[in-house]
């Protein structure tokens, strides 16, 4: 069986959540959580305040602006899909009988059919469930709110700020969505966001319908979306084959690159694996830089990979990243959309994309080529006449 490109160097620590920016951010100054928060973690307080400007601004109820506008008609739906009864939820009695590779064909070819671009199927390892949670929403009551909420299901993990995060299943089925490229292009501005925010949503609905189906079939199964991680996707995908860590600390896939949103399901339905791929990424981003030098933030390294936890790899700096959106008012897509393999599917992309897995010792002249043709920095294009902003 093929390993995942990344390297493990040791005893591989499990991540807080309470650690993620997007956790930092959303802490209320003054609040109890943040209180203790800092308390233990002095030497972020000044920053997390000032990170959390960028989800304050998109949260202000002053007045209209394109920007709130458009966060709350994608990202503030989404929110109700984090529900307990959403992402998680008891089997039904009975078990329906279905071997491994059966059971993975069917649950991949229907994520694939409810919207999914990419799916495949991996191992759950311990080490890539969050220790605790840290991200809202966070859930005090077990109201009923049938039939769609039959209160907390018993797997249920994670209600609060600070709980710790019990999950036991064996196995994930990762899945990836594609944004519109020239969208994204008008970007970063609101209207960035709101194509960001449109391909999330799918994502988190077609994981809590996919881990609806299974848990229908018998088996338990929790859906992990933007609103409602306990998982760390990126890693999670790796293992089931979508592609591997690149140096921007995305999920690099052969034909769409940086360009997907991913969530996933993990489940204790028995399913057969994909190998996870080796498409020559980790050298070809060894010579290609090309997110490093574009990125606004300076926030991609340049140079060599470092150990993280016990995992050897590319450390992005999320903080200086979310500062910089904090600036601009919106996600950046910069590193995404300059990346070489970040294209929209095409018989010419797909070829190079193949050629680039199989001699990524040619990224230098493959760059060079990308930069003549796709420019050697980003520019910001007009967004479509229909869209605010
Ligand atoms: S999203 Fe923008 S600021 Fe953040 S790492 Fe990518 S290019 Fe840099
Ligand atoms: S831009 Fe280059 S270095 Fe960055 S992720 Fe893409 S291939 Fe790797």
């Amino acid at each position: 069986m093929a390993e995942p490109t990344y390297e493990i160097t040791g005893a591989v620590e499990r991540f807080d959540e309470r650690d993620t920016v997007f956790a930092r951010e959303a802490l209320v100054p003054g609040s109890a959580n943040e209180k203790i928060y800092h308390e233990t973690n002095p030497h972020l307080r000044d920053i997390d305040l000032r990170l959390g400007r960028f989800i304050t601004d998109k949260l202000d109820r002053s007045g209209p602006t394109w920007g709130r506008t458009y966060y709350q008609t994608v990202f503030g739906a989404l929110a109700h899909l984090a529900m307990p009864g959403c992402v998680d939820g008891q089997p039904s009695p009975g078990r329906m009988d279905l071997t491994p590779a059966r059971a993975a064909r069917m649950v991949k070819s229907l994520a694939r059919y409810l919207g999914a671009d990419v799916a495949g199927v991996g191992p759950l390892k311990p080490e890539w469930v969050y220790s605790h949670r840290g991200a809202r929403p966070f859930f005090k009551t077990e109201e009923p709110n049938l039939p769609l909420f039959e209160g907390m299901p018993e797997t249920y993990t994670g209600r609060l700020y600070g709980d710790v995060i019990e999950l036991t299943h064996r196995h994930a089925v990762a899945m990836g969505f594609a944004q519109n490229l020239d969208i994204l292009k008008a970007g970063p501005s609101e209207v960035s966001d709101l194509e960001v925010g449109r391909v999330y949503a799918k994502s988190a609905l077609v994981a809590c319908q996919v881990a609806a189906f299974i848990r229908s079939l018998g088996y338990a199964a929790r859906a992990h979306h933007v609103r409602s991680y306990c998982v760390l996707a990126v890693p999670v995908a790796v293992d089931a084959g979508l592609g591997e860590l690149a140096r921007s600390g995305h999920l690099l896939h052969k034909i769409c690159g940086l360009n997907l949103r991913l969530s996933c399901v993990t489940t204790d339905l028995p399913l057969e694996h994909d190998a996870p791929v080796d498409i020559g990424v980790q050298e070809f981003c060894e010579r290609c830089v090309k997110c490093a030098r574009t990125c606004p933030a300076g926030a991609i390294p340049d140079g060599r990979k470092t150990v993280v936890r016990g995992v050897r790899k590319w450390q992005m700096d999320a903080e200086k990243c979310l500062m910089y959106w904090s600036r601009v008012g919106a996600a950046c897509l910069v590193c995404q959309l300059v990346c070489p393999w970040t294209k929209a599917p095409s018989l010419l992309h797909n070829t190079v994309a193949h050629f680039a897995s199989k001699a990524p010792w040619a990224a230098g002249a493959l760059v060079l080529a990308d930069d003549l043709f796709f420019g050697r920095t980003y520019k910001r294009r007009s967004k479509p006449d229909w869209m605010g902003g």
